[in-house]
């Protein structure tokens, strides 16, 4: 668990982190026995709720095909097993093409990557159909540990909502802004990321942001 620093010298995005960690706690991201469950996870939750993803991995789990080489060699049975993930025929196509990265390159170990650069894997990853950005960066630190700052749609409506990032900035853009406003921490990372989550499912949210009751309501502009 990344605990806030308690030095004067916050940056605005620490200060963030503070409250919201603060009044939501740990959020002991991200959900997943192993790392390779992880990566599932983060193809399945794609323009879903982690509820339907989560039980697209649950049925994956239950088959006893959490396993990269026995996902892949019955990847026919993919489809029917995360059915509930939404655009599971496009998902079941990713995740093949994720499998058979995974095992041709690394036989399906995690260890395999270590001694690989983040910009290295990360190249690797985004070369795969269906892996864009914040799939990859979810992989990168949730599943292998590497300290990299995931953006999602939260992040930016959030940030931009307080006026602490431009709206139409490209998701390096947002990403490389983060990171230099912060710690190098990749539990740091995770668990903002996580807390960002939560607070925009709670509070931030599309059409009607609940701002009087938000932990970052106090950092609203006033209006004018
Ligand atoms: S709900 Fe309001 S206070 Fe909370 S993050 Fe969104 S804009 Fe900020």
């Amino acid at each position: 668990m990344a605990r806030p620093n308690t030095n004067s010298s916050y940056t605005t995005f620490l200060k963030v982190y503070t409250k919201l960690f603060r009044a939501f706690g740990p959020q002991h991201w991200w959900p997943g026995d192993t790392p390779f469950e992880i990566m599932v996870g983060a193809i399945l939750t794609q323009n879903t709720n982690w509820r339907n993803a989560s039980a697209a991995i649950g049925r994956i789990k239950k088959t006893g095909l959490m396993d990269p080489a026995r996902l892949l060699a019955q990847h026919h049975r993919i489809p029917g097993l995360i059915r509930t993930s939404g655009f599971y025929r496009a998902k079941s196509r990713y995740l093949r093409a994720f499998l058979r990265y995974y095992v041709a390159n690394y036989r399906g170990k995690v260890t395999g990557f270590s001694g690989k650069s983040t910009d290295t894997i990360r190249n690797e990853l985004l070369s795969i159909h269906g892996i864009g950005p914040e799939t990859a960066d979810s992989i990168l630190l949730y599943a292998l540990a590497r300290r990299v700052f995931v953006v999602d749609a939260y992040t930016r409506r959030i940030f931009a909502r307080h006026g602490f990032i431009n709206e139409k900035m490209n998701y390096a853009g947002l990403q490389e802004t983060i990171e230099q406003e912060l710690p190098k921490s990749t539990k740091l990372y995770g668990e903002y990321h996580a807390l960002l989550v939560r607070a925009g499912k709670e509070f931030c949210r599309k059409n009607e942001p609940l701002c009087s009751n938000c932990p970052l309501g106090t950092m609203l502009r006033p209006a004018r």
